[in-house]
């Protein structure tokens, strides 16, 4: 599984989505998954730009409502974003808790459910993994092995290519019982029919009602205190021309579309700070910058936004609205959303989609 960083690959992916077939087999490792979320997490393409490359290659809501309402639980996770502290628990703390680590084995794919495992190697082989198996090292971590589920989540976001905060904070707490009304549980049997193994006889070959009140196995009690660093690039000096505007990019927005013919001063801000509270891997940030190449004439900042700010003059910067630039000032634009009149915090999924389809406000037309 590889992740191109040239734009026209990237535009071919797009290309290649088969939205029907993803509505009946997304559960499943080997289903029709899109595997366009690092791109979408960091800014290349929205969602908005995918369900209309869908539409306009002729399928129409009705027939791809799966596929559209997954695309809509990502900008519903922005949304919550833009309300809530996602450093804390959203709507209830979490049950249940017995530590603020990392379990060992979960860290070391040595869990003894080996879908799962093989689905944590492959994140450490390739900085992706899919939904599904997400879902269920979130329910062994915090369920099962009774983590918060604030460390394991921050370990993963280090690791994905796909990492983005709130996808990442708010699903790891719907799983966790904290963002939703009840915790989320998978038995033996359920990991064997979506990750094509066969095991029997581990601690998850139990009935439902005999997970949710299981001591924790060995296998899941050490537990690590993870120290995750970011290792960023050096800072160079900046070409900059006064005389024009200054657009600014950062993990979140590498949009190379994003006024592309206007002439400007072109900054990657990589501001510590931001990497200190939500580390990445060195793969993170090589997959960053490689993006960044898709942009002509990117230059890399690293510091604040006040600095950069301060040692050029910039006057009114441009930047796209996101809860990680709070301390940026300028020209703020708004990112696309699919929804783009559906705002504010709704307490579940179901309530969003509620309201984006009796308003009718798909921001996004069928051909
Ligand atoms: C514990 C946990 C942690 C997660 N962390 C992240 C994260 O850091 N970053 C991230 O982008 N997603 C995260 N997700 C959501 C989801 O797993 C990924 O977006 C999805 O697996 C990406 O793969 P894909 O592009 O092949 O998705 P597809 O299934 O092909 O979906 C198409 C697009 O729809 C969106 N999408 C699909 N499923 C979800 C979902 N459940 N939640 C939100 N958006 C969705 C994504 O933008 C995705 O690219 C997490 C889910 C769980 C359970």
């Amino acid at each position: 599984m590889t992740f191109p960083t040239d734009y026209a690959d990237v535009l071919k992916r797009l290309g290649r989505i088969d939205p029907i077939e993803y509505g009946r087999t997304r559960n499943y490792i080997d289903g029709a998954v899109t595997r366009l979320s690092p791109y979408v997490s960091r800014g290349v393409i929205s969602t908005k730009q995918i369900l209309q490359s869908v539409f306009d290659r002729g399928f129409r809501l009705e027939q791809i409502e799966p596929f559209v309402k997954e695309l809509c639980w990502r900008d519903y996770f922005q949304r919550v974003a833009q309300e809530k502290d996602l450093q804390g628990d959203i709507i209830q703390p979490q049950a249940s808790v017995n530590h603020h680590d990392i379990p060992t084995s979960i860290m070391r794919a040595s869990t003894g459910i080996s879908g799962i495992d093989d689905a944590i190697s492959g994140l450490y082989r390739t900085g992706y993994m899919h939904n599904h198996c997400r879902m269920y090292v979130a329910s062994l971590t915090c369920n099962i092995a009774r983590s918060h589920w604030r460390q394991p989540a921050r370990w993963m976001y280090y690791h994905l290519l796909d990492g983005d905060w709130a996808s990442n904070a708010c699903s790891w707490q719907w799983v966790a019982g904290a963002n939703s009304s009840k915790k989320y549980y998978a038995n033996q049997q359920n990991v064997n029919t979506f990750t094509r193994t066969h095991q029997t006889g581990t601690f998850l070959d139990v009935s439902y009602e005999d997970l949710g009140s299981m001591d924790t196995p060995e296998v899941l009690e050490g537990t690590t205190t993870n120290r995750l660093v970011s290792d960023l690039p050096s800072s160079g000096s900046i070409r900059f021309n006064a005389d024009l505007p200054t657009f600014v990019y950062n993990y979140y927005n590498l949009d190379p579309s994003w006024h592309k013919d206007q002439p400007g001063n072109r900054i990657l801000l990589i501001d510590p700070s931001v990497f200190e509270q939500y580390p990445v891997s060195p793969r993170c940030i090589d997959f960053m910058i490689a993006l960044g190449g898709n942009i002509p004439e990117l230059q890399i900042y690293v510091g604040s936004f006040a600095s950069l700010s301060h040692t050029y003059a910039l006057g009114d910067a441009y930047y796209k609205e996101h809860p990680m630039n709070q301390d940026y000032s300028g020209i703020m634009e708004e990112r696309d959303w699919i929804a783009r009149d559906v705002i504010g915090y709704y307490s579940s999924f179901s309530s969003y989609w509620r309201a984006i389809k009796s308003l009718s406000q798909l921001n996004v037309r069928e051909s």
